[in-house]
C-alpha cells in the first residue's frame, strides 16, 4: 500500500515531445506540472540517430540531443521532473489517483497522458544490430535517407501499404513482404500499392535474417512459406511495418480506447471521455506518429488543461 501522498494541479505522464511540450506550456501557465519521465527519458527518439524533420533544426539534429534540449526548456520554466513510472491510475473521481513507482500516492487535478506508441519488431537479431543502420519503422522519419536506392517494408496492413507507396516516390524499387497470400489491408491501399510500378509484393514470404555489411544494411534472407524456398533480395533501407503498440495498457478500463488499444480523443481537441484527463502524442494519434504533431497535441493539452482548471474556479 501507498503511504506519501501528494496533491498536484498538473500531472504529465511521459517524456517524448508530446510529454516535454506539455511541459513546458503548463509551466509557464503556472500549473506547477509533475512530469514522469517513464522507463525511457525522451522517449522514442532517443532509440534513433538524425532528426531531419523536426523544425527549427536546419542542419537536423540527433534525436536524443533534441530530447535533452526539450527537457532543458520544460525545466527552465520550473516542470518539476522525476525519473520514474506511473503504476497505476484511478480515473473515477477527481482528482485522479495515481500511483508512481508502486509506492506514491498522487492527487492529480489533471492529467496528461503522453505515454507513446511501441513500434513492433519482427523479433530477429539482425534487426535488431542494424537498426538505425537501415531498419527502421518509420518512413516518413527514414525513406529519405534511401531516395533512388531500393528498399524493402514488412507488412501487409495499411501502414505496409501506406510505408511502400510513400517509399515509391523516394526510391528505385519497393518489396513488400507479405507473409501471407493476401493483405490485410483496405481494398483502397490495396489497389494503391498494386497499381505502383515500382512496388513488387513478394506473397508467403517471411524474413529470415537482415543482411549488411556489419555498418549498414545490404539485403535481406527471405523463405517462402509455401514452398520453403529461399532466396536474397538486395536492398539499402529495410522498413517493418507490422503494427504498433499504444502503451495503454495502465489505463485500460479507466478510459475509453479504440478497437486497437489507442486512447480516444473528441476530434479537433485532447479531451478524453474523462474531464479533466487529456491525451496528446503517439498515443491517441496511428495515423501521423511524428515527434513535431505530438508536440503539437501536448501544447494543445496543456493549454486545456489550463482552461479545465481555470473552469472549475469559476
Ligand atoms: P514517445 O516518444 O513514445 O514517448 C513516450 C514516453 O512515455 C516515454 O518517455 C516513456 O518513458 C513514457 N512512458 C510510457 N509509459 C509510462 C508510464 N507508465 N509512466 C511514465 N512514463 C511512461 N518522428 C519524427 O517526426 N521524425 C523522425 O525522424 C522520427 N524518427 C523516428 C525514429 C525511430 C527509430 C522511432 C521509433 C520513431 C521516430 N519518429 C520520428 C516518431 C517519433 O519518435 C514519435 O512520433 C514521437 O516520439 C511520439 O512522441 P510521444 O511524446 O507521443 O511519445
Ligand atoms: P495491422 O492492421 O495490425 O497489420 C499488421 C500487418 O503486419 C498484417 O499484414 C500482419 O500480417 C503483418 N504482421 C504482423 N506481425 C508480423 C510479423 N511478425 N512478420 C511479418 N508480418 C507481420 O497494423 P497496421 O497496418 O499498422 O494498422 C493498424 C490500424 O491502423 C489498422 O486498423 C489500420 O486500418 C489503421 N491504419 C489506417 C490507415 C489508413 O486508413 N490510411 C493507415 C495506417 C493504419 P497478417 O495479416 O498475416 O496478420
Amino acid at each position: 500500500m501507498s503511504e506519501e501522498i501528494e496533491k498536484v494541479e498538473c500531472l504529465i505522464i511521459g517524456s517524448g515531445p508530446a510529454g516535454y511540450t506539455a511541459a513546458i506550456y503548463a509551466a509557464r501557465a503556472d500549473l506547477k506540472p509533475v512530469l514522469y519521465q517513464g522507463l525511457q527519458p525522451g522517449g522514442q527518439l532517443t532509440s534513433t540517430t538524425e532528426v531531419d524533420n523536426f523544425p527549427g533544426y536546419p542542419d537536423g539534429v540527433q534525436g536524443p540531443e533534441m530530447m535533452m534540449d526539450m527537457q532543458r526548456q520544460a525545466e527552465r520554466f520550473g516542470t518539476d521532473m522525476r525519473w520514474g513510472i506511473i503504476t497505476s491510475a484511478d480515473f473515477s473521481k477527481r482528482p485522479f489517483r495515481l500511483v508512481a513507482d508502486e509506492s506514491k500516492t498522487i492527487l492529480a487535478e489533471t492529467v496528461i497522458i503522453a505515454t507513446g506508441a511501441t513500434a513492433r519488431w519482427m523479433g530477429l537479431e539482425s534487426e535488431a544490430r542494424y537498426n538505425g543502420h537501415g531498419v527502421s519503422a518509420c518512413a516518413t522519419c527514414d525513406g529519405f535517407f534511401f531516395r533512388g536506392q531500393d528498399m524493402a517494408v514488412v507488412g501487409g496492413g495499411d501502414t505496409a501499404c501506406e510505408e511502400a507507396s510513400y517509399l515509391a516516390k523516394l526510391g528505385r524499387k519497393i518489396y513488400m513482404i507479405v507473409r501471407r497470400d493476401e493483405l490485410r489491408a483496405s481494398k483502397a491501399m490495396q489497389n494503391r500499392v498494386m497499381n505502383t510500378p515500382n512496388i513488387e509484393i513478394l506473397w508467403n514470404h517471411v524474413t529470415r535474417e537482415i543482411l549488411g555489411d556489419g555498418k549498414t544494411v545490404t539485403g535481406a534472407l527471405l523463405e517462402n512459406v509455401k514452398t520453403g524456398e529461399t532466396r536474397q533480395i538486395d536492398v539499402q533501407g529495410f522498413f517493418v511495418a507490422i503494427g504498433h503498440t499504444p502503451n495503454t495498457e495502465l489505463f485500460k478500463g479507466q478510459i475509453t480506447l479504440d478497437e486497437n488499444g489507442y486512447i480516444k480523443t473528441i476530434p479537433g481537441t485532447t479531451q478524453t471521455n474523462i474531464p479533466g484527463v487529456f491525451a496528446a502524442g503517439d498515443v491517441q494519434d496511428h495515423v501521423f506518429r511524428q515527434a513535431v504533431t505530438a508536440a503539437g497535441t501536448g501544447c494543445m493539452a496543456a493549454i486545456e488543461a489550463e482552461r479545465f482548471l481555470a473552469a472549475q474556479e469559476d
